[in-house]
């Protein structure tokens, strides 16, 4: 077993992709004010050549449907006494809200304001998803 000596409990995201981590701690929605967070930008990675990491202490049950879409090669860990308790497999989400942003301008998600952002996944090998208001194909990563 792998030893975490830096935290004994909480959540180690790693491998996001270099520049990437601010994006992944935005859409995370931790309170930084009430929790500890390590945030390491640009280390030498052995896999990617740079990457992100991302400690957060003593919170396992962060929501990673997101994750899985902004980074879904990024590897999480969830840490107790110290040890790797368990490893969860990213997976592209069904529906996101408010994270991909429909660009066709006739489309009431963006010529309106106050209207959510909603996406279907329509093909997950693709990695695509479609508007929920005008059928637009958007690829996971390019929005
Ligand atoms: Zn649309």
């Amino acid at each position: 077993m792998v030893v975490i000596n830096s935290i004994a409990k909480g959540i180690v995201i790693d491998h996001i992709r270099a520049g990437n981590g601010m994006r992944v701690l935005a859409h995370l929605n931790i309170d930084t004010s009430r929790n500890t967070v390590a945030f390491i930008m640009n280390a030498a990675s052995k896999k990617h050549g740079r990457k992100d990491l991302i400690k957060i202490e003593n919170i396992t049950d962060v929501d990673l449907t997101v994750l899985g879409l902004i980074d879904h090669n990024a590897t999480v860990n969830i840490i107790e006494d110290h040890i790797i308790a368990e490893k969860i497999k990213l997976r592209l989400p069904e529906t996101v809200t408010d994270v991909i942003k429909c660009r066709n301008p006739r489309c009431v998600a963006s010529s309106e304001a106050g209207i959510s952002h909603i996406f279907r996944l329509v093909d997950e090998d693709a990695k695509e998803y479609r508007c929920e208001y005008c059928d637009d194909i958007v690829k996971a990563g390019e929005y």
